[in-house]
């Protein structure tokens, strides 16, 4: 059902991709609208495994807008588990005994318009004033020398959502030291608030909500896991367990730097220094995002069995 043949996977593949899997697995999945962009997107909710279980997890991808092939792979992922739940198994444990013991949250396109605006270009936004607004950002950076970028390769290589805010500096831990960009635009502005955005809120409510027993951010790229955010104590711990399990399947690179004052702001520093749950962001790829689609057979093989890992990691707690 999910095409992962073609390097686009857009916001209406998406919407249709999770009502065939509704019509086809109707008990074992629900689905849930979080919040509703500026362009009129809606940033979706699948729930998978079981909702009442003590363990919930929640895995989000597509935050920033360039990285669309997360949400390929997760909703790869989401496919894969609903058409394997009875037949699959991992380390000796069935994917339908590991999911009935927990509830799976995922959120997989957090950034609808900005993917909109990566793959289609001004084509992707349906609001005239917003278009115009985007054209006004480039001129500005344009002049500025703040991006040497044709216009076609602005909106390419964008990562905000459709209000020019990159939501994962949206978030509520270190917001005030972060600098990034002064004004609205392609990438690194961080909003007048924290949580100032409709999809940076959707998550902190969700995650307020379900409570989660840990968090993945999937990006682009690198290969790499990022996870120090400066914990310290039993928090710390637990979020290397996390880690060397996620290691454990994808051989990405474990990153211990702590991150500085201007990588900050992200929903993975929030949720940990915040919130105290465990929470790793996954880069997959190599190449630059967009990345080709040529890469995705060997991310796919990569990262297919994490939520099998996961679900067991958190069990055995
Ligand atoms: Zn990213």
């Amino acid at each position: 059902m999910v095409d992962t043949s073609e390097q686009i996977y857009s916001y209406d593949e998406l919407c249709e991709d999770l009502q065939e899997l509704k019509r086809k697995y109707p008990e074992k999945l629900q689905l849930n609208v979080l919040a509703t962009t500026a362009d009129g997107r809606e940033v979706q909710e699948a729930v998978f495994g079981n909702p009442e279980a003590k363990t919930q997890i929640l895995i989000h991808a597509g935050i920033h807008a360039r990285e669309y092939m997360t949400c390929m792979l997760v909703m790869n992922q989401l496919e894969f588990y609903l058409e394997y739940l009875e037949e699959g198994s991992y380390g000796g444990t069935t994917f339908a005994e590991l999911f009935e013991q927990v509830g799976v949250h995922l959120v997989p396109m957090v950034n609808p318009d900005g993917i909109s605006i990566s793959q289609f270009g001004l084509e992707g936004i349906t609001s005239a004033s917003i278009r115009q607004q985007i054209e006004e950002w480039y001129d500005r950076d344009k002049t500025s020398g703040a991006t040497s970028y044709s216009f076609k390769n602005y909106l390419k290589y964008w990562k905000a959502n459709a209000r020019g805010v990159d939501l994962n500096r949206n978030f509520d831990y270190g917001f005030e030291a972060y600098q990034g960009a002064a004004a609205p635009g392609a990438q690194k502005y961080k909003g007048t608030a924290a949580a100032s955005e409709a999809e940076a809120t959707a998550l902190v409510r969700l995650t307020e909500k379900i409570q989660p027993a840990l968090t993945i951010s999937y990006h682009a790229t690198g290969s790499v896991i990022y996870w120090d955010y400066g914990q310290t104590g039993e928090l710390r711990t637990a979020c290397k367990q996390m880690v060397d399990v996620i290691h454990s399947i994808n051989d990405n690179e474990i990153k211990y730097a702590a991150t500085d004052q201007q990588d900050a702001a992200g929903y993975g520093d929030w949720c940990v220094m915040v919130k105290q749950i465990p929470s790793a962001t996954i880069e997959i790829g190599v190449g630059a995002a967009p990345m080709a689609i040529s890469e995705y057979e060997a991310i796919w093989k990569r990262n297919a069995m994490i939520w099998a890992a996961l679900a067991k990691y958190t069990t055995e707690q």
